[in-house]
């Protein structure tokens, strides 16, 4: 659990947050506020659609990924950026109350809160424009200034929404703290091969796989996951939507089967599986069973609309792993 400093909150703060000193789990990643509409096809270039009602939630993949683990039972602390606007103060205000420390979570001053603009048709195919703003200013000196949330933490865990030098600043600082490192390649970036020889896991799915392998969609993915690991983290892992998953590590290579589940919207499957791998693997659990643990919040995540609404509880993966046991 998230210990509290022993420092009282200041009375001024328009949005307290919680004061971990002691997380389990590290984010660094970012933070935008998705504003979506729904239209009846997605516009062609140069053409205009009129869409419905604008809907605004919280997201970015570390975000997500921090509001899942954080569901899930694990002590969670955020580090990111987000502007010094209202958008910011809605993202800081939902990671609270998600119960994920916002303490290094930054004020910028020069850059606005980054934002997805996403248009949505009916099929649930998509379209994104993403805004980074105060996402690309998260800095190394970021993570000297967060360094002693490391000190607690097992599990660090990073996609690549902020920029390259922090990431890998921030792996070598979890590193040099014994913290397990997971990248999340997402979105989908080639990466240098000094970064991934210091990581202890890499997570992909099969866009960001064929990215990293400069090959287009494996064929056998058993063989992409081995080669995932051939680019020179410890483990890897290649996810596959409902047909599942492979964990490739030194020696030995697990199939994951995905959750049989009715889904009716897929956005953050990859945040909740990651949510949950963290958070299992942070009570000890070993990896392939902490995959099982991720698949079964991912397929939670499914069946229901949107990105963190649709985060599952603790008890909720719980009673999906025993009802899987006992059928
Ligand atoms: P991303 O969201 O990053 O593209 P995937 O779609 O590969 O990631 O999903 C990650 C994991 O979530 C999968 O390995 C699987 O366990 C689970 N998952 C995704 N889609 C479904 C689905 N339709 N039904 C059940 N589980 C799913």
């Amino acid at each position: 659990m998230v210990r509290r400093s022993s420092s009282p909150n200041r009375v001024s703060a328009p949005t307290p947050s919680p004061q971990p000193l002691s997380p389990d789990v590290v984010v660094l990643g970012g933070l935008n506020l998705d504003i979506v509409v729904q239209v009846p096809a997605l516009p062609r270039p140069g053409e205009t659609v009129a869409g419905g009602s604008l809907a605004m939630h919280p997201g970015g993949k570390g975000a997500n990924q921090a509001v899942a683990a954080a569901r899930l039972g694990a002590g969670t602390a955020m580090i990111g950026r987000v502007g010094a606007d209202d958008f910011g103060r809605q993202l800081r205000a939902a990671l609270d109350a998600a119960g994920v420390s916002t303490v290094a979570v930054q004020d910028d001053p020069s850059e606005p809160t980054g934002v997805a603009l996403i248009a949505v048709e009916p099929s649930g195919q998509n379209s994104i424009v993403v805004a980074p703003g105060a996402n690309l200013r998260v800095s190394p000196d970021d993570v000297v200034a967060a360094g002693r949330l490391f000190e607690s933490a097992r599990v660090c865990l990073m996609p690549l929404e902020v920029p390259l030098d922090t990431i890998a600043a921030a792996a070598e600082r979890a590193q040099a703290a014994g913290c397990k490192v997971i990248l999340n390649a997402a979105p989908a970036t080639e990466l240098p091969s000094e970064l991934l020889t210091t990581i202890d896991l890499l997570v992909a799915n099969e866009v960001e796989a064929a990215t990293l392998l400069h090959t287009r969609l494996p064929a056998k993915p058993d063989d992409a996951a081995l080669a995932l690991l051939a680019l020179g983290a410890r483990g890897a892992i290649l996810t596959l939507g409902e047909r599942g998953l492979w964990l490739a590590q030194a020696g030995r290579l697990d199939y994951v089967p995905a959750f049989p589940v009715r889904a009716v919207d897929t956005t953050a499957a990859g945040d909740a599986f990651l949510g949950g791998l963290a958070a299992a693997h942070v009570r000890g659990t070993e990896l392939a069973e902490a995959c099982r643990y991720g698949a079964a919040a991912a397929a939670l995540a499914v069946t229901r609309p949107g990105a963190q609404p649709s985060l599952p509880a603790a008890v909720e993966v719980e009673a999906l792993l025993g009802q899987q046991a006992n059928g």
